[in-house]
């Protein structure tokens, strides 16, 4: 995961509205030395320059519940495939039905 720079001047215009590269120093806008910021849209947070993270540890806690709950819906949707396929052959078997009267 490739982290973001930001410019950390509130009263720039690209201060929580543009996401800078790495290599990228210093805000294009007001000059100001970019920080390390969280890549959360809405958030923005600084991150010290020996935190090698793209996100604050607020978003990384989220994204890491998101990643969980997101396996756990995987492994239901896994094992619910089946019953699904069956309901749609099925309904498609009655669709045709229908199609040839
Ligand atoms: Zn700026
Ligand atoms: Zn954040």
């Amino acid at each position: 995961m490739k982290r973001v720079k930001g410019c950390l001047n509130c009263e720039c215009n690209e201060y929580k509205k543009t996401y800078y590269k790495e290599s990228d120093e210093f805000c294009v806008r007001c000059g100001t030395k970019l920080n390390y910021v969280c890549k959360h849209p809405k958030c923005f947070k600084q991150i010290p320059d020996d935190v090698r993270e793209t996100y604050c540890p607020v978003h990384i806690a989220e994204r890491k519940d998101k990643q969980e709950k997101r396996v756990e819906a995987a492994k239901k949707v896994g094992s619910g495939v089946l019953a699904v396929g069956g309901v749609i052959t099925i309904g498609k078997a009655a669709v045709d039905i229908a199609r040839k009267k």
